[in-house]
């Protein structure tokens, strides 16, 4: 059996760019899929947004509290070094106002034969279709056992970055997890995030692909409002979605209500003021043509007023007290009851994994076992959308490397 200097597990972001920095003669990187990166290959729509180029601080915000967990390897490999290390190797990025960055070719394939690439020249071992099927600790030899469907191998250092459990079709199945588990380590119950949400009687379908840019999102839990949020929000053909949705559903249980200001009003009660104002200032104009002064999508219009049953022709003056009141509801605090999350196969991310205690952050070994290594989503931590979680899969990969490299 082959005795390696280093096994990884998974050429995911986080496998593929532990394995290019490694300076180790011997190393093995072995992935079940037949080909790598299947998910960095779908993501950003297929463009990769690989990271973001806001300021290193609000970057941290950008995983709650588990910022605090990742600022090593996020400063050890931060955003401008991803940016630099893709320009160095001959892929120029784009950062688009947004912040968001992107391969300036807006192909994903284009990061994944940067990153596949610098493995070869690195001369790291690639072996495809072999997936890891178990693995233990060797005491007396210390040193790693890995059974895979081709054989087995032995390590001196392992990297287990084999992602998290969305996205099953990628190759992300969550068989880490057990790995973790049988060398000692807690997993911190995974589930999905960045996951779209499922209302109660949802009766926007026909508003699919409307879009609303930075509202206001109130959390409300047995009557009570836990939390408010602000960001894009998207209308999809069966769900309420967007970077508002998408990055809180972490805080999000079932039965939770969320209240939706479509507007640009502060609040609620801010826009009730006006629109009361509007209506009865506007006599003869229908209240259709009216509401056009808020700027709203002209099908969300016709939508809140259909709900609200207030019809095509309805002057402000016609419209009654009970109506206006519901019809100033539905713009600025439309309910959504919590039905249920994105299901697995389309939340983007998993919150919870190997849990942080167990890692020691300044160098992703494991507190619990030696020459043991985490990389990338398998660990208990969940990034906004925005590039924030292939970030950290680099950032947590490379920081892995460079600590097997000091040994
Ligand atoms: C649709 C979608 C879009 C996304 N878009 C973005 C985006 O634009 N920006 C962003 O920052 N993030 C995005 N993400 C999230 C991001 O892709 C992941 O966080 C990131 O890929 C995690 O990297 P990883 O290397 O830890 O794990 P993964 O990418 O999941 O890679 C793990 C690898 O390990 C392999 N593996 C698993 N088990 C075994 C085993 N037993 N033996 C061998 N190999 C194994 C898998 O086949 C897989 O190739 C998106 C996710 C999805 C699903």
């Amino acid at each position: 059996m082959m005795i390696y200097d280093v096994v990884i597990i998974g050429a995911g972001p986080a496998g593929l760019f532990s394995a290019l920095s490694l300076n180790k003669e011997k190393v093995l990187l072995i992935e079940k899929n037949k080909q790598p990166g299947k998910k960095l290959l779908i993501s950003g729509a297929g463009q990769c947004n690989y990271t973001n180029y806001c300021s290193m601080e609000e970057f941290l915000k950008r995983y709650g509290d588990k910022g605090r967990f990742l600022k090593t390897a996020l400063y050890n490999f931060t955003n401008k070094d991803a940016v630099e290390f893709f320009k160095k190797k001959g892929l120029e990025s784009l950062v688009r106002e947004d912040n968001k960055v992107f391969p300036i070719t807006l192909n994903s394939s284009d990061i994944l034969n940067v990153l596949i690439n610098s493995c070869i020249e690195k001369g790291v071992e690639i072996r495809y279709e072999e997936s890891a099927i178990k693995i233990s600790y060797d005491d007396i030899n210390q040193m790693y056992l890995i059974k895979t469907n081709k054989g087995n191998h032995a390590a001196l250092n392992l990297i287990i970055a084999s992602g998290g459990m969305t996205y099953p079709n990628t190759g992300s199945t969550g068989e880490g997890y057990a790995f973790a588990k049988d060398l000692g380590h807690t997993i911190i119950s995974p589930r999905e995030a960045l996951a779209p949400v499922y209302a109660d009687s949802y009766q926007f379908k026909e508003l699919s692909g409307i879009s609303f840019e930075n509202i206001g999102v109130t959390l409300w839990r047995n009557n009570k409002k836990i939390n408010e949020f602000k960001g894009d929000f998207l209308f999809t053909h069966v769900n309420i979605s967007g970077p508002v949705i998408l990055n809180n559903s972490r805080h999000f249980e079932i039965g939770d209500i969320l209240r939706i200001n479509f507007t640009q009003f502060k609040n609620a009660e801010e826009f009730k003021k006006y629109f009361d104002e509007l209506i009865a200032n506007s006599g003869r104009l229908n209240v259709k043509t009216a509401i056009k002064n808020i700027n709203l999508p002209k099908r969300f219009i016709e939508k809140v007023m259909e709900l609200s049953q207030v019809h095509e022709e309805t002057t402000c003056s016609q419209l009654d007290k009970v109506k206006r009141k519901k019809l100033a509801e539905l713009i600025s605090d439309f309910p959504f009851k919590v039905e249920r999350l994105g299901s697995s196969s389309i939340a983007m991310v998993t919150k919870g994994g190997v849990s942080t205690d167990e890692i020691i952050n300044k160098t992703m070994e494991s507190k619990l076992k030696p020459n043991l290594f985490f990389a990338g989503e398998i660990i208990d931590y969940d990034g906004d959308t925005g590039g924030f979680n292939i970030q950290a899969a680099f950032s947590t990969g490379k920081l892995a490397a460079e600590s097997i490299n000091k040994k």
